[in-house]
C-alpha cells in the first residue's frame, strides 16, 4: 500500500507501508481517513505526529521539527 506523509520532515513523501503507523526515517506518521490524488493513485494520507520527536529524543539530529 502506498501512502503519502503529510507535515513534518517527510511531507510530500509517498512511501510504502501501512498500519496505524509509519515511521519514516526518525519520524512517525499516523494513519488519518484522508485519500489523496497522486498521478492516477488513491494514496493514504498519513500525518506527522506532534508527538514524535520530543519522547524519543529525535529533535535536532534528524531534522525534526
Ligand atoms: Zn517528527
Amino acid at each position: 500500500m502506498r501512502l503519502l506523509l503529510r507535515g513534518g520532515p517527510g511531507d510530500g513523501q509517498v512511501v510504502t507501508g501501512g498500519g496505524e503507523t509509519v515511521i519514516w526515517r526518525a519520524c512517525l506518521y499516523e494513519v488519518t481517513t484522508e485519500i489523496a490524488h497522486r498521478q492516477g493513485h488513491d494514496l493514504r494520507v498519513y500525518r506527522h505526529r506532534p508527538d514524535c520527536c520530543e519522547p524519543h529524543g529525535r529533535g535536532a539530529e534528524d531534522r525534526c521539527e
